[in-house]
């Protein structure tokens, strides 16, 4: 084993990966080099497992049933419930509502907390770096309210100027938002300042976790925020679960959002009444076998330990900075102190979309594009960049085998 092949954290990588059958497979020929993870994560077989085994052996509806499947579908859900509320650290499992992702959790807050107390000359405070998912909703709600939105700016390292975005604090602010981890960037917010300064000033703080959470343990009372938005399919669960996590306080004053089956107390035409929080908020069936496999994502997350996982990914990550920096030409989007794995560039005289395809026939999967931050993307006077994510089973064979392709790409665009 020489220095290149040698685990450099107390992290198995190679047993690791040896969960995620995906990896092993092989594009255009070539050994598959996953590093599109901000965009999706790969899915471990236990997870897998998890989703085969509820629709071979529990498929049933959940809460409508006493059978026994019913049961089981329900317990399946309900322990997702419980191991995300455990992930965030929430003071209760009645502060997650289970939503399809980071999107519906965030509209969820839009039209049910603050569409309601939005009125005209009030606004909402995001940040230049936010995914659309945390700019859109506020928008939508802002146009049907004549509230306006606000976005603080950011430096050129990537980092929130934030002295700015307390100063845009102001008292027509009546909800503010910030991402605890910028998907174009990787730059980590101090979520824990902010919200120490919207308390102060009594306004509520949302935030987007959808790209922390892969990385680095969550505790929502520590961070002191009011509303904590994630999406399971970029932890290793399946796509279309996620969960809003709200304060007590907030979910008893909200209004339901949608309306239907399991919502509701009691329908009457002259007044229907609706289930407690966090059931008032999950109308409809949801997904069920989706949930089954967010419990045991979130199980797996725990047997390899976040501080493990995280020291590995933080190597790997300045390993792949400094391979990348090597490049000639190479300008790199976000140089912010405290990141987490997700590195965008561009080379000179390339267009990020030719340098994917040509990546991608090597192999090397990477994300190219806006990535759902135009407001980012105009800061930086780019239509796009490419973007190199990367999770805990990452190597740096791969890292090795990225930059092979890249100067690989480099020279055929030349
Ligand atoms: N917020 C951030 C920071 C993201 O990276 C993403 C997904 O790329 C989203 C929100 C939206 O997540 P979803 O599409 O799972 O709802």
């Amino acid at each position: 084993m020489n220095a290149q092949t040698r685990p450099i954290a107390p992290f198995d990588v190679q047993r690791v990966r040896a969960d995620f059958p995906l990896l092993a497979r092989q594009v255009h020929g070539k050994p598959l080099v996953y590093f599109d993870n901000a965009n999706t994560s790969q899915k471990p077989r236990q997870v897998i497992e998890a989703v085969d085994r509820h629709y071979r052996e529990h498929n049933a509806n959940v809460a409508r049933a006493v059978h026994q499947l019913g049961e089981e579908a329900t317990a399946a859900y309900e322990g997702a419930r419980d191991r995300l509320a455990g992930l965030l650290h929430a003071a209760s499992r009645d502060e997650v509502v289970l939503t399809s992702g980071t999107t519906q959790s965030i509209n969820l807050v839009a039209y049910s907390f603050a569409l309601p107390k939005l009125q005209p000359g009030d606004a909402i405070l995001t940040t230049v770096m936010e995914h659309h998912a945390n700019i859109v909703p506020w928008q939508l709600v802002a146009a049907r309210s004549g509230a306006t939105v606000k976005a603080a700016p950011i430096d050129e390292r990537g980092e929130l100027i934030v002295e700015k975005y307390l100063a845009m604090l102001t008292p027509e602010v009546k909800l503010a938002c910030v991402a605890h981890v910028s998907n174009v960037l990787g730059t980590v917010n101090p979520v824990q300042e902010i919200a120490r300064e919207c308390r102060r000033r009594g306004i509520p703080l949302l935030v987007d976790g959808s790209q922390a959470v892969p990385h680095r343990p969550v505790d929502v009372q520590a961070l002191g925020c009011d509303f904590y938005a994630i999406t399971g399919h970029k932890m290793l669960a399946p796509t279309g679960t996620g969960a809003l996590w709200a304060k007590r306080e907030h979910l008893q004053a909200m209004p339901p959002f949608f309306g239907g089956g399991e919502m509701i107390r009691e329908v009457r035409f002259d007044g229907t009444t609706f289930a407690e929080p966090p059931h008032k908020f999950e109308a409809g069936t949801p997904n069920i076998a989706g949930f089954a496999g967010i419990g045991v994502a979130i199980d797996y997350y725990a047997s390899l330990g976040f501080e493990a996982l995280h020291a590995w990914e933080q190597e790997l990550m300045r390993y792949a900075l400094e391979r990348i920096e090597e490049i000639p030409g190479v300008r790199i989007f976000g140089t912010a102190q405290e990141r987490e794995p997700v590195i965008s560039f561009l080379l000179d005289g390339a267009q990020a979309t030719d340098l994917a395809t040509l990546l991608d026939l090597e192999g090397v999967a990477v994300r190219s594009g806006h990535h759902c931050a135009h407001p980012l993307m105009q800061f930086f006077g780019v239509p796009a960049t490419l973007r190199a994510s990367l999770a805990f089973y990452n190597t740096r064979e791969e890292v090795d085998a990225f930059i092979a392709a890249l100067l690989k790409a480099r020279k055929l665009l030349r």
